[in-house]
């Protein structure tokens, strides 16, 4: 099924870097991925997760449906580049970002809290997907909250809780 992420796991930082072998790109989500919403600076145990995977030789780019303000603080406490409205779950940012890049979709893996915006994105656009739990709930853009209700009912479905 087309909603159906590659790997499950709880944080960023729970994610082992060996579950990603072989992919040369990481695309993480900003909200609730990297930062808890809105915050321009990123949860310390993420980023902890960046500097390892850079030292482990991955490329990383954020990429994220927010505009150029609230990703470039983020981008650069991190030290990596990132896209800006990248049009997610639609995948055609991000296959003209990899194209330019010269990346083959399989070559890459996106990172993100949201089913029906990340994993979606990540299987239309051909990308290994990963999904996490969201940093913290309990503070989410009010579409995002909507989108949470449908996604409870498809991680059920999915039998991913
Ligand atoms: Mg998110």
């Amino acid at each position: 099924m087309c909603l159906r992420p590659d790997y499950f796991f709880d944080r960023l930082s729970s994610v082992p870097l060996s579950a990603l072998s072989g992919a040369r790109l990481l695309l993480l989500d900003a909200d609730n991925t990297l930062s808890p919403w809105r915050s321009p600076a990123p949860d310390p145990d993420a980023a902890a997760w960046v500097a390892a995977a850079k030292a482990r030789g991955f490329a990383l780019c954020i990429a994220s449906n927010s505009d150029p303000a609230r990703l470039a603080p983020l981008a650069e406490a991190l030290g990596i580049p990132f896209l800006p409205r990248a049009g997610k779950p639609l995948p055609f940012a991000l296959r003209r970002f990899l194209r330019a890049q010269g990346l083959r979709p399989r070559d890459c893996a996106l990172l993100g809290d949201q089913l029906l915006t990340d994993v979606l994105a990540a299987r239309l656009a051909g990308l290994r997907a990963v999904l996490l739990r969201p940093l913290d709930p309990s503070r989410e853009f009010v579409g995002t909250r909507l989108n949470r209700l449908l996604e409870r009912f498809l991680l059920r479905l999915l039998r991913l809780r």
